[in-house]
């Protein structure tokens, strides 16, 4: 991963800004990288990711404490030590910045976010979204062969069991909100860099529901959220590989006062098996044999995701041929068949010998058949590649 840069130097303030200063340089930067003007710009996401992680940090003093002493490392883990969102490292989501940042782009973007639309009710009322999880889990070759299911002990935001999540003492612990009298949203005009808008936004104070809480729970302190465990069952099917993500939905982040909760992204990591290399569904042996073996034949052992079994070595096999074992590579993760086992053949060639076998070899080297033959010296080379993929 590359270094990653200095908040500061990321929204371009002095290291003494204040608040409305780190605002608006984070609401210019918002602006000039957002996807809805960079479509498909893959660099400008980053930058607009980057932005909203320095928002993040700059715009909440105790962060911001800690980044001016510590720097990036004062931030690892920095949702765990009470730092709100639970962005867990894995950097920002888009759909994590909307939800977290949305009353920031609210004035200019307000309905805009065509590819964000999942957060909103058809009020245009905005729901609060938990946000995602990232957790790598480490398989085995036979692990993915078979398929599996994994217990994952999450340590996340969950819903408050005193008030149910919703962050008020009791039922009765409302009033209407005075910002937007109870309608949840208000209507804007201004004067954006897009030119003069009338926006519709979600009310900043009430967060569209149209009530604030007039007593907190005391346990989560009004959030409606606090940090937990869970036990996550996932179902891994067979054939997945290094990288591939499984969205388990809902089991992400909840989300502050009642809202939906994120998603567990699970990312699978292969583990490296010291016999068989992975090549697509396909897997790969190099078996050393002796030079015996490859004169004589004979059976030797080799590994398989089901265990070892053993082959047969047919007299005069040659170094580089490659035995193709139909079926006894991987099942294909879409259900395509499933993939070979390639074994390698590689001939162990002694690099010292004895007296007594050096003497053996050099009779053995007298012998008709260890003579340079015409044929195997003219042999077209295609049909030697042939021999080889048998
Ligand atoms: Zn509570
Ligand atoms: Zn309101």
């Amino acid at each position: 991963m590359a270094e990653k840069r200095d908040y500061y130097e990321v929204l371009g303030v002095e290291r003494n800004a204040n608040a409305d200063e780190i605002k608006k340089a984070y609401r210019k930067a918002a602006i000039k990288y957002h996807p809805d003007k960079n479509p498909g710009d893959k660099e400008a996401e980053e930058k607009f990711k980057e932005a909203a992680e320095a928002y993040d940090v700059l715009s909440n003093p105790e962060k911001r404490a800690r980044y001016d002493q510590y720097g990036h490392a004062g931030m690892n883990g920095a949702a765990g030590a009470g730092g709100f969102g639970g962005f867990s490292g894995g950097g920002f989501s888009m759909e994590d910045i909307f939800s977290q940042f949305g009353d920031i782009f609210g004035g200019h973007f307000g309905g805009g976010f065509s590819n964000f639309s999942g957060g909103r009710t058809q009020r245009g009322q905005r729901v609060s979204k938990g946000s995602d999880l990232r957790v790598r889990v480490k398989l085995t070759l036979a692990e993915i062969a078979k398929g599996t299911t994994k217990k994952l002990k999450i340590t996340k935001y969950i819903a408050c069991d005193k008030c149910g999540g919703t962050g008020a003492k009791d039922p009765n612990a409302y009033s209407t909100c005075s910002t937007c009298k109870g309608s949840g949203y208000v209507t804007r005009v201004e004067n954006t860099f897009f030119g003069r808008m009338q926006t519709q936004s979600v009310c900043p104070t009430c967060g569209g529901s149209g009530k604030v809480i007039t007593s907190k729970c005391d346990k989560c302190g009004g959030e409606g959220i606090v940090r937990g465990e869970e036990i996550v069952e996932v179902r891994i099917p067979a054939g997945v590989g290094s990288g591939m993500v499984l969205t388990v939905a809902g089991k992400g982040n909840a989300a502050r006062q009642g809202g939906v909760n994120g998603d567990l992204l699970v990312v699978i990591d292969e583990e490296q098996n010291p016999e068989l290399v992975r090549d697509g569904n396909d897997l790969i042996h190099n078996l050393n044999i002796t030079v015996t073996t490859a004169l004589l034949g004979g059976s030797v052992e080799i590994p398989t995701v089901d265990g070892r079994v053993k082959i047969k070595i047919e007299p005069g096999t040659h170094a580089g041929k490659v035995l193709r074992l139909r079926g006894k590579g991987l099942p294909d993760v879409n259900g395509y068949g499933t993939g070979d086992l390639l074994v390698v053949v590689d001939i162990t060639i002694p690099s010292k010998l004895t007296s007594e076998e050096k003497r053996l070899v050099e009779q053995l080297a007298q012998q008709p058949s260890f003579q340079r033959a015409e044929s195997v010296k003219n042999q077209n080379i295609f049909e030697r590649m042939k021999n080889f993929f048998q």
